[in-house]
């Protein structure tokens, strides 16, 4: 898996992992998105780019 990017700065994203779950770090803005949001955004990306 490549690594992902920040989904407000396009910054580098930093896997970790808190209460057993898969989190994403963004350095640049201090976000942090869980896995879950990510497959939530691209499954609708996904959606949106087979019209
Ligand atoms: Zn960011």
């Amino acid at each position: 898996m490549s690594s992902l990017s920040c989904f407000f700065c396009r910054g580098k994203l930093l896997r970790h992992i808190k209460n057993q779950s898969l989190y994403w770090y963004c350095c640049s803005c201090r976000q942090e998105v869980s896995q879950t949001e990510i497959d939530l955004m691209d499954a609708h990306k996904r959606v949106s780019s087979e019209v």
